[in-house]
């Protein structure tokens, strides 16, 4: 099972990642993916089955306790 499947190699230096609701898309200038996912994780993002960005993560925290 394929976990990060929206985050992305740019090719030359970083990871892409893109939200999976608004596809708003971030760059981590990495090298390895999972430092890609730790630094946007440390962004606010959800990586995960799903991919959040920070407004869409909080959005769906607060409709799924409201
Ligand atoms: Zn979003």
């Amino acid at each position: 099972m394929t976990v990060h499947t929206l985050v992305r190699s740019t090719g030359r230096r970083g990871w892409t990642v893109r939200c999976d609701v608004c596809e708003y898309t971030f760059a981590a200038a990495v090298a390895s993916l999972p430092e890609a996912v730790a630094f946007v994780e440390t962004n606010g993002w959800i990586v995960g089955e799903r991919t959040w960005c920070p407004m869409c993560s909080a959005t769906h925290t607060c409709s799924r306790t409201a």
